[in-house]
């Protein structure tokens, strides 16, 4: 079996906003899934570089601006024998997740901060690009009515190749009007994204501050090792619920390539290709 799985984030969207959504996250899972003959980890790479080159979603180009209407991105990847590569609070790139893969790949450490994952980044081929070009109208004007600290249109993905590999990938430009110097769950392994080798991977969405403190994306794992991929996501977004008061989403995928997802906010736009077929929802 073979299969990926991508979300949008789980922030409110507005109407108007929806069709771009569901667009956008169909044509993630596509991209995605056509990449799944180079591996799971191109796979998702893949499907979350497209979602942050694109509007609505709030990664990459078009990202939240922090309180000082700056922009500072995190993202992740992470393979099914635990090698991770991580950025956090970086600007100056236009494809955070290219970042993350090149700590992955080139890196001993995990996670690069600020200035010197960009300076790593940078050294290592990824497209540079001013600050100033992520900013764009649309978040702009998000920017000066939204409430201070939603989360929303975050991308992320998991994904399942013919050799039986998982991986996972997440990018965000983290929450509106946050705090300069501000991190979420998503590089942090375990709260944004988790895979474990022939179990399944899981990528979460939502609050970061709430995700990680109950490690979101690994403890849906732990349930997953006694319970279906479904099960798997809603019972973990009910333990953080019931924990931390926490609100976001998350999408699995098992090593069978089942698909789960739970959340428990109002929307978070996702789209799934398996050998079986196609399903999307969340809106
Ligand atoms: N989890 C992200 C963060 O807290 C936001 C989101 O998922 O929309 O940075």
């Amino acid at each position: 079996m073979t299969g990926i799985v991508v979300h949008g984030g789980a922030g409110r969207i507005p109407k108007e906003m929806q069709e771009d959504h569901r667009r956008g996250v169909a044509r993630a899972a596509s991209i995605g899934w056509d990449a799944l003959e180079h591996g799971a980890v191109v796979a998702v790479v893949a499907a979350v570089r497209y979602m942050e080159g694109v509007a609505p979603f709030n990664a990459g180009v078009c990202s939240f601006p922090n309180s000082d209407g700056i922009i500072e991105m995190d993202a992740v990847v992470m393979d099914d024998e635990l090698r991770t590569g991580a950025v956090a609070g970086i600007t100056g790139v236009r494809h955070p997740v290219d970042a993350a893969l090149a700590v992955m790949r080139h890196s001993r450490c995990v996670l690069l901060a600020g200035e010197g994952g960009r300076r790593f980044a940078l050294e290592h081929g990824v497209e540079g690009c001013p600050p100033e070009d992520l900013l764009v109208p649309e978040q702009l004007d998000r920017w000066g009515v939204e409430w201070k600290g939603a989360p929303g249109d975050t991308v992320g993905a998991v994904a399942l190749d013919r050799h039986g590999r998982l991986a996972a990938a997440a990018s965000t430009g983290g929450t509106i009007r946050s705090p300069p110097g501000r991190v979420g769950d998503v590089p942090v392994p375990g709260a944004g994204v988790y895979v474990v080798r022939r179990l399944g991977a899981a990528c979460a969405t939502g609050r970061g501050e709430d995700i990680m403190r109950v490690m979101l994306a690994r403890r849906t794992l732990d349930i997953l090792e006694t319970a279906g991929p479904e099960m798997a996501a809603e019972r973990a977004i009910g333990e953080m619920e019931g924990l931390v008061d926490g609100k976001g989403g998350i999408i699995v995928l098992d090593a069978a390539g089942t698909v789960g997802v739970g959340r428990n906010t109002k929307h978070m736009p996702w789209a799934a290709i398996t050998d079986e077929g196609e399903m999307m929802g969340g809106l």
